[in-house]
C-alpha cells in the first residue's frame, strides 16, 4: 500500500495498476486470461501460445478480485488529500485503453436505470475522496473553503461541464500567481457531499461520447474533476484575473481518454481528428513526465505548453504537487496488445 509512504513526494509520480475482472462477454467467447499477480507489486504477463514471460512492477498491483474500497485503501488517495489540504496541487488519473475500467475506477459503475442508485460498496475513488475530505474537514475545526469546477478536453478544446449559459470552448490562460487555468471556468462553492455528488452527476451527464467500433459509448475525451480548498484564515490574495479559480491546495480527478491506438478502432474523418487530438495530449502527457522523471534533465524546460491536458496538469506535475497514476488493463488475450502498450507507458512513469 502507499498509504504510509513518507510526506511529500519522493517522486513526483506513483504508478498503482489495476486488472479489471473478466467481462461477461469475453468470458462467453472462452478468452484466456494472459496476466497474472504475484506479490503485491508484480504483474506477470504470459503471451498465448507459450511465449516468453514478461514482469512489470509497480507501486501496487491490484487484481481483479480486489473492491473499490481495496483500491481506495492501496492508492493512496488520502495522504494526497492530506496534501492538498496543506496547499498542495495533487492529481489522481486513470490511463488505459477504451474499456479497461478507467472511469469505474473513478466513477464506479454507470446507475443501472432511473432511478436505481448504485450501491455504496462500488463507489469509485471520486465519490470516497469526497467523502473523506469532507469529514476530514469538518473535524479539522479551522474554516475552510471547498469548490469544484468539472470540465472536458475534446479536440483540445476546453468545455465546462457545468456552465449553465449554452456551452463554448473556454480559452487557457497563464499568469505568475495562478500558473495555467481555465478563464470563465465555472467554480462552485458546495458545503456538503450532496451538494458535491450532485455536481458530478451533472458533469458525468453531459460529458461527450461516440458510437465507436471498439465500444459503443467510448470516451474519447479527457474530463478533470477539480477540488479547491482554500483556509480563510490564511491572508488570501486575490486572484489576478478576474474569473479565475482560487489560489490554495488543489485536487484534481482526471478521466482520460481512452489510450488505444488509432489503427485498431478504425476511426474515420471526425473520428481520427478526435484520435489525433487524444494521442497529441496522452504524447505530451507521457514526454513531459519522461522529462520531469530525467535526473539531467530536471531544471531544464518541461514542454507543458503542448496540449491542453498537460497545461492544466503542469503545477501537480511539475511544481508542489503528487501525482497518481491508475494504470487499468483487462485481463484478456485479446486485449494483450493494448495491455503491453499501457503497461510500458505506466513503466516509464515511475
Ligand atoms: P473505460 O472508462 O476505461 O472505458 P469502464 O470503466 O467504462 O472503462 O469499464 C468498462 C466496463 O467494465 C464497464 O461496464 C464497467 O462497469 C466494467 N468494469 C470495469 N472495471 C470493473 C471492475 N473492477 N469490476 C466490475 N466491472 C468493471
Ligand atoms: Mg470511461
Amino acid at each position: 500500500s502507499l498509504e504510509q509512504g513518507p510526506e511529500g513526494p519522493e517522486t513526483p509520480i506513483q504508478v498503482v495498476l489495476r486488472v479489471r475482472p473478466m467481462s461477461a462477454a469475453e468470458l462467453r467467447r472462452g478468452q484466456q486470461s494472459v496476466l497474472h499477480c504475484s506479490g503485491t507489486r508484480t504483474l506477470q504477463v504470459s503471451p498465448p501460445g507459450g511465449g516468453p514471460e514478461v514482469a512489470f512492477r509497480f507501486g501496487a498491483v491490484l487484481d481483479a478480485a480486489r473492491t473499490q474500497e481495496d483500491v481506495f485503501r492501496a492508492c493512496g488517495v488520502r495522504r494526497l488529500g492530506e496534501l492538498a489540504l496543506r496547499g498542495f496541487s495533487c492529481t489522481v488519473f486513470t490511463f488505459g485503453q477504451t474499456g479497461s475500467g478507467k472511469t469505474y475506477t473513478l466513477t464506479g459503475p454507470p446507475p443501472q436505470g432511473e432511478g436505481v442508485p448504485v450501491p455504496p460498496s462500488l463507489a469509485g475513488i471520486m465519490q470516497r475522496t469526497f467523502a473523506w475530505l469532507l469529514d476530514r474537514v469538518q473535524h479539522l475545526g479551522a474554516p475552510v473553503t471547498l469548490r469544484a469546477s468539472y470540465l472536458e478536453i475534446y479536440n483540445e478544446q476546453v468545455w465546462d461541464l457545468l456552465s449553465l449559459g449554452s456551452p463554448r470552448p473556454l480559452p487557457v490562460r497563464w499568469n505568475k500567481t495562478q500558473g495555467f487555468y481555465v478563464e470563465r471556468l465555472r467554480v462552485v462553492e458546495f458545503r456538503s457531499l450532496e451538494a458535491l455528488m450532485e455536481l458530478l452527476q451533472t458533469g458525468l451527464s453531459r460529458r461527450r461520447s461516440s458510437a465507436h467500433t471498439l465500444n459503443q459509448a467510448s470516451s474519447r475525451s479527457h474530463a478533470l474533476l477539480t477540488l479547491y480548498i482554500s483556509h480563510q484564515t490564511a491572508q488570501q490574495m486575490p486572484p489576478v484575473d478576474p474569473g479565475a479559480p482560487p489560489v490554495g491546495g488543489k485536487l484534481c480527478f482526471v478521466d482520460l481518454a481512452g489510450s488505444e491506438k488509432v489503427a485498431a478502432t478504425g476511426s474515420r474523418g471526425e473520428l481520427m481528428l478526435e484520435a489525433n487530438s487524444i494521442n497529441r495530449s496522452l504524447l505530451a502527457l507521457g514526454h513531459c513526465i519522461s522529462l520531469l522523471l530525467d535526473p539531467q534533465r530536471k531544471q531544464s524546460h518541461i514542454p507543458f505548453r503542448d496540449s491542453k491536458l498537460t497545461k492544466l496538469l503542469a503545477d501537480s506535475l511539475g511544481g508542489r504537487g503528487v501525482t497518481l497514476m491508475v494504470a487499468c488493463v483487462s485481463p484478456s488475450a485479446q486485449c494483450l496488445p493494448e495491455t503491453l502498450s499501457t503497461l510500458r507507458y505506466a513503466s516509464r512513469a515511475q
